[in-house]
């Protein structure tokens, strides 16, 4: 390429921009989360776009995908080892040490809007950028939490409209649980270990409940027999596990008992769930997942604190609004266009402009200095209700036009009035302006 030739700048692979029309999809989604989590009580936070990578590694798990894998990791300019946030749960809970939480009432509860990046195989509903609406509550154990944050999240899903969902639901025990489990299912993937997966068998030793919930078809055969962790919890984590479904069962929330769901994170005990399309059955349409995670908190540098959460892909839950015909229409950018003709007439323009979006009205000329024709039909085009038509002769004289696009009704008003019969037009318009 010769170095006169301007290169053609991309999106880095597995990302992409949000355009006005998606940005108003994931808006839409984040107004419903976010009224949802103040309803149960969350107050909000955001945590760094990146962390010391070690806060991942030990917080996530070295033996995970999300570490040993698709972090992005970096040493900057004075050497420190940072990550790019692969998770928002590590971080939030890095900040309820950091700013001594546990002294405030328990649990706390803080939800967050974050992008996460993953350097995974870009794929439909796989980024290496995405968007996570999570909630953390942490310092309490009490399957009545639980519960609460599972309905949180089915609730957002709700709120928006998509009933064609369903939650899958396990307890997946706790460290004590698994010392007595884990060498069972060893011993059942053993004899079949070089017919799995090859991911699945460096599995088998350092996150061998992993093999449950592959979706690798080498080594789904081997799963129909394992044994489930469920037929061995301790007599204490299964009266857990059934006080958190009767809690559901209590708020009249469905779900679907699914013994192999483990997760891809180390932090996870006892109750894990997912949010999935109600006929799914790949792995590219989770829009929610979370769990209980009473072991991270100590992990990570802290006493021992338990805690539970969500996160849940803004881009895949948009995709299902999109997919069931639930997408908010994009508001147009403007309410009024105005077109002028003229010398002079666009001074005016910007003060009529000005006085409208003071009133609450999105209002833009069409600049550019073309014909009237022209501007009228970027005036249809724009979705505007109204244009105003400011020509310098009439301005000369006070007065202006004021097309309505709809109808293309036309009427002449005086210069001094346009403002108040247009905000007379838009009666729904909630917003006040300030008082000085
Ligand atoms: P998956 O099984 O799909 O890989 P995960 O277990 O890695 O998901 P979490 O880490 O629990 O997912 O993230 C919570 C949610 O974030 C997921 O349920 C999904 O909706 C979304 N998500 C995760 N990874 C991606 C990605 N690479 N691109 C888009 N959304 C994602
Ligand atoms: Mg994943």
């Amino acid at each position: 390429m010769s170095s006169s030739q301007a290169r053609q700048f991309q999106t880095p692979r597995g990302t992409r921009d949000l355009l006005p029309d998606d940005y108003a999809i994931h808006q839409h989604i984040l107004d419903h989360a976010r009224e949802q989590a103040r309803l149960a009580g969350f107050g909000f936070i955001e945590p760094p776009t990146f962390e010391q990578a070690e806060l991942f590694a030990r917080g996530v798990g070295e033996g995970t995908d999300i570490v040993e894998k698709e972090m992005y990791i970096f040493d900057d300019r004075g050497g420190d080892r940072l990550a790019l946030r692969p998770e928002g749960t590590a971080s939030v809970c890095r900040a309820y040490l950091q700013h001594g939480m546990a002294n405030l009432g328990q649990p706390v509860k803080l939800a967050y809007h974050l992008p996460i990046f993953r350097y995974e195989r870009p794929q439909a509903g796989r980024f290496r950028q995405h968007t996570q609406f999570g909630v953390e509550a942490i310092g309490v154990h009490d399957a009545a939490l639980d519960a609460e944050v599972i309905d949180l999240g089915w609730r957002i899903a709700e709120t928006l409209g998509l009933t064609d969902l369903k939650i899958l639901l396990n307890s997946i025990g706790d460290v004590e649980d698994r010392r007595a489990y884990v060498p069972m299912l060893k011993e059942h993937f053993e004899p079949h270990l070089e017919r799995l997966a090859p991911d699945d068998q460096s599995r088998w030793d350092r996150a061998p409940m992993r093999l449950l919930d592959s979706k690798d078809e080498r080594t789904r055969p081997f799963q129909t027999d394992a044994p489930v962790i469920t037929d061995h919890l301790r007599p204490e984590s299964a009266a857990y596990y059934d006080a958190v479904k009767s809690h559901l069962e209590a708020l009249g929330i469905p779900y679907e008992e699914r013994p192999t769901l483990v997760r891809g994170l180390d932090y996870y005990t006892h109750t894990v769930f997912e949010i999935v399309p109600a006929q799914a059955d790949g792995s590219q349409v989770t829009v929610l997942a979370g769990g209980r995670y009473d072991g991270l908190i100590e992990q990570i540098g802290g006493p021992p604190t338990p805690g539970i959460g969500f996160g849940m892909g803004i881009e895949r839950m948009a995709h299902q609004l999109r997919e069931q015909g639930l997408a908010p229409d994009g508001d147009s950018a403007t309410d009024v266009l105005i077109a002028t003709l003229g010398e002079g007439a666009e001074i005016a323009a910007t003060q009529i402009a000005g006085d409208l979006r003071r009133r609450g009205i999105a209002a833009t000329l069409a600049f550019g200095g073309r014909s009237l024709k022209a501007q009228l039909r970027q005036a249809d085009r724009s979705g505007a209700r109204f244009a105003v038509i400011a020509g310098a002769r009439d301005l000369t004289e006070g007065r202006v036009t004021i097309r309505d696009l709809r109808t293309a009704e036309q009427r002449q008003v005086a210069l001094d009035d346009v403002v108040g019969e247009l905000a007379g037009e838009f009666t729904d318009g909630a917003y006040t302006p300030p008082q000085d």
